[in-house]
């Protein structure tokens, strides 16, 4: 492999007697160096991008989502390595997430703007990985004007967002179909444990006679109940808590539910952490199993990539057998899918999910 010495964002790559394998994202500090974008010979100029943007935000037209904020571009799956591009109503929220998306964004964002008619495009650059390919971390509005809060759509749920200072680009736009497939089964007593800023409790309260939602943050937690109050929502309640803690005291204390939603955040953040995640996992959930009345559901999500399918369900069943109780699987989900899984890339499928049934 050769890579030709200018410093393109995009560069020719050449294998074995010279012939071309076509054309990459160029990280001349990074582990990545190389990430493809076209495995021909063809130019790589703004057609070309506009045309890979264009084909992106079709897709996600035909998935007749009921929001009006959603993932409009998801990196590798998209065929666009390392950019995200998330919509929340008039405005994107982007991130650069390598040296040579970086770089192309001076292309890409008069793109976006006449693609969707964005009033003012954000860019979101302050994660960790842009260290990894010698990049800053900051967070600069790129086009028009992005205000301090927006006010979005999920489903019959208001959310009211903080595009420069919310987790992940303002939302967990990735559980938004998941939300959805919950509320087929929620019921009764219902214990929504990492709630963030509700986005389970909020979405199935309606469904439910009581709701209990669990976080460790302050901020969540007033953000939970404004968001409550905002939409109407008068059964719901919010506790500071560590959700480790408060299983096992809500244990000792006798109490039950009939629908418990677990959705931590990703416990094996590396491949290091992997054998305490496991523990982590298979602790909440056998607390959450026992919790639950016989016939409830359990709302089991992990977003750890390196926890896989298989290695998160021997976690559940694990958790099962402990608790002694038989549980079936009522579905088994991922992300939505404006979050495409691009096979052969594992790092692309992180959201696992299964809506379990404590049979007895
Ligand atoms: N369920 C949310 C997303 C959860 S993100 C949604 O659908 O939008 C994970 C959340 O877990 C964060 O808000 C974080 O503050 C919280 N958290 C992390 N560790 C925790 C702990 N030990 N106990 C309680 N909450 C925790």
């Amino acid at each position: 492999m050769d890579v030709s010495a200018d410093r393109s964002p995009v560069m020719q790559v050449r294998g074995p007697r010279n012939r071309i394998l076509g054309s990459a994202l160029f990280s001349p500090e990074s582990q990545i160096t190389l990430r493809m974008v076209a495995r021909d010979e063809r130019p790589i100029d703004e057609a070309f991008w506009r045309e890979r943007l264009a084909t992106a935000i079709r897709y996600r037209d035909t998935l007749e989502i009921d929001a009006t904020a959603f993932r409009l571009i998801h990196g590798e799956a998209d065929l666009l390595p390392s950019l995200i591009v998330d919509r929340y109503g008039d405005y994107l929220v982007v991130q650069a997430l390598s040296h040579g998306m970086d770089q192309l964004m001076p292309t890409i964002v008069p793109l976006l703007v006449e693609l969707t008619g964005a009033k003012g495009i954000l860019a979101r650059n302050d994660p960790k990985v842009r260290l990894l390919e010698g990049l800053e971390q900051k967070v600069e509005v790129l086009h028009g004007e992005v205000p301090d809060t927006i006010q979005v759509r999920e489903g019959a749920i208001e959310f009211e967002v903080d595009p420069r200072h919310g987790q992940k680009t303002g939302l967990f736009l990735d559980q938004r179909e998941n939300r959805e497939a919950a509320g087929r089964y929620a019921n009764g007593a219902l214990l929504d444990c990492f709630s963030y800023n509700g986005g389970f409790a909020l979405a199935l309260a309606a469904h439910c006679q009581t709701v209990e939602a669990l976080d460790i943050s302050a901020d969540a937690v007033a953000r939970i109940t404004k968001n409550a109050a905002a939409n109407g929502i008068a059964n719901l309640t919010a506790r500071e808590v560590n959700v480790f803690d408060e299983l096992r005291h809500l244990e000792r204390e006798g109490a039950r539910y009939d629908t418990i939603v677990l959705d931590p955040p990703a416990f094996a953040k590396n491949k290091a952490s992997v054998a305490k995640a496991m523990a982590g996992y298979k602790e909440i959930n056998l607390r959450a199993l026992r919790l639950l009345v016989p016939g409830g559901f359990l709302v089991t999500c992990s977003c750890s990539y390196n926890v896989d399918e298989a290695m998160f369900a021997e976690a559940i069943y694990e958790a099962s057998v402990d608790a002694h109780t038989a549980v079936t699987v009522v579905e088994k989900r991922m992300q939505g899918r404006d979050h495409p899984v691009l096979l052969g890339v594992p790092e692309t499928y992180y959201l696992k999910s299964f809506i379990l049934r404590k049979v007895a």
